[in-house]
Formats: structure tokens, sequence, C-alpha cells
């Protein structure tokens, strides 16, 4: 990944209509973390896109489909994390979506953590409804990960913080309500990008990496800075975030 480049840390490549021509918008400004929702996904993603220097494709167990993964979906996953750089989607999700199958989803989210190292691999992790267990069991996990599309109390980011954990950004946040106190809320220096695409949805339809600069005006009107100066605060936090999982060292 080139270090100039924004990161779009989550986002569904493959749940996009045309995901080559996505991928080849963002070629020349933005990274793209391209997150799968299982083994299976990850694998046919991976074949899909081929190498581009400008993709990662993340191992995902998605919580809402937690119910349906076998035990051989998960010895998979397992077998899967070595050659993988990022690890995602995965999390929790106790909102009415998901109530129904929050054991499913604790069981396979504390095997992902407990199989995980930390210093390995970044987490970028989904938490509606579910937020203070998320946030408990990452803190305990030492794991580098990124809190994504973040829609919980505010109240519970200082745990976060403390935690070490970083959040990231989408069109439909900065363009919600809750924006100002989010902003308020979450340091600076924590403060990562992600689409969500093509589930988020910007003025022009669903979110695309190559508009990751409309997130960062929108954050940079939020801190009360230039949009250079917001630009170079993202781009920081994405080399100090890598840099924590030394295992595999971010290019200088
Ligand atoms: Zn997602």
């Amino acid at each position: 990944m080139n270090p100039a480049h924004l990161i779009d840390t989550h986002c569904h490549i493959g749940a996009y209509g045309d995901p080559i021509s996505v991928v080849r918008a963002a070629e020349s400004t933005t990274s793209i973390v391209a997150v799968t929702e299982s083994p299976e996904e990850y694998r046919r993603l991976r074949t899909r896109l081929g190498r581009r220097d400008h993709i990662q494709v993340a191992l995902g167990l998605h919580p809402l489909r937690s119910h349906t993964f076998t035990p051989n979906d998960l010895a998979r996953f397992f077998r899967l994390v070595p050659e993988t750089t990022w690890i995602g989607e995965v999390g929790l999700d106790f909102s009415k979506q998901g109530r129904a199958t929050k054991k499913d989803q604790l069981r396979i989210f504390s095997a992902v953590l407990a199989e995980a190292q930390p210093g390995q691999h970044p987490l970028t992790v989904h938490s509606r409804g579910a937020e203070a267990d998320t946030i408990g069991f990452l803190g305990q996990s030492k794991l580098s990960a990124v809190l994504h599309w973040y829609t919980g109390p505010t109240n519970l980011i200082d745990a976060a913080l403390a935690a070490g954990l970083y959040f990231s950004y989408n069109i439909a946040m900065v363009r919600s309500k809750k924006f100002s106190e989010l902003v308020r809320a979450i340091p600076r220096d924590r403060t990562l990008l992600e689409t969500d695409g093509p589930f988020a949805r910007g003025q022009h339809g669903p979110a695309r990496p190559h508009q990751l600069e409309e997130v960062v005006s929108a954050l940079a009107l939020g801190w009360d800075v230039s949009h250079a100066d917001a630009n170079r605060s993202i781009l920081d936090n994405q080399r100090r975030f890598l840099a924590q999982t030394a295992g595999r060292p971010y290019p200088e």
C-alpha cells in the first residue's frame, strides 16, 4: 500500500455491481481494505481481484452470519489467518437484527480474538448494539483494532480510547446528526476512514473509495482545521496504527 494514499479501512468491494471499476477508480489515490464476511468470500474475492498493490483483502466472519458458520468454516478461517494482513469484518451485533444469535456471535468472536496474535493483524470491527461488550473484549485482547461505523453511546468512547482503539468514519456518519457529538468525543489522532460501501450512501449513491476526500473535508470542518491539515492527520494516524502491527511493518 502506498503511504501517501488515504486508506478505506472497510469496504465491501464484492457487494458492488461493478467491483472492478470501483477498484480501478481508486487506484491512483486510495488504498482499500476489502472486507469479507466469510472465509469462502475471502477466497472468492482474492481470486476475483488478483494482485493489486492498493488492495488488501481482509479475512472475515461477519457477526450476523455467526449462526451459519460450521466448525469447518472456523477451521478454514484459522488456516487462512497467517496469509491475511487485515482481519474483518468481525465483531458483535446485538441490535434487533442480531439479538437472537448473540450466543453464536460471542462464540465466534471469542474464537477469533483468541486466535489473532497482538501485533500481527489489524482488525476492522462491527459493534452495533453491542458496543460495551465489543470494547471490553478488544481491550482484553490487546489487538490493534478499528471500530467501524460507530453508532454507540459517546460515553463509551473513553473506554475504547483506553483500550487503544481507533474509529473509522464514513460519509453517512459525517452527514448524520450525531457527527458533531462524535467529532468532539473522538480525538483527532484516533481517526481513520472507511466507506462501508456500498452500504453507506453519500449524496450521489453508494459511497466509493475514491470519494474519501469528502469525508476528509467534513472532518476538517469538524476539527476546524484546513483540508490539508486534516489529510495530514489521517495519513499520520494510518501510519501509526499500522506500525502497531509489527509483524507486517508498514512500508515507509
Ligand atoms: Zn461492513
